[in-house]
């Protein structure tokens, strides 16, 4: 396990290694923020606003389809 801060709540929380790729999202294990990996080395999250995140959901799947 990798500890991490997420930027929303500033605390540090653990995450698997291999969910710390680039441009991968997962959610903060505290807050529930989602949090976007933008810079793997050094290792640099970035917060996603989740309104945000549900317009580009439905947009993606049309888009595949
Ligand atoms: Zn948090």
């Amino acid at each position: 396990m990798i500890t991490v801060e997420c930027l929303a709540c500033g605390r540090q929380f653990e995450v698997e290694p291999d969910i710390l790729f680039l441009a991968n999202r997962f959610h903060c294990s505290l807050c529930d923020a989602l949090l976007e990996v933008i810079e793997e080395d050094p290792l640099i999250l970035d917060v996603v606003e989740e309104a945000q995140l549900a317009s580009e959901d439905e947009e993606d799947e049309d888009d595949e389809w």
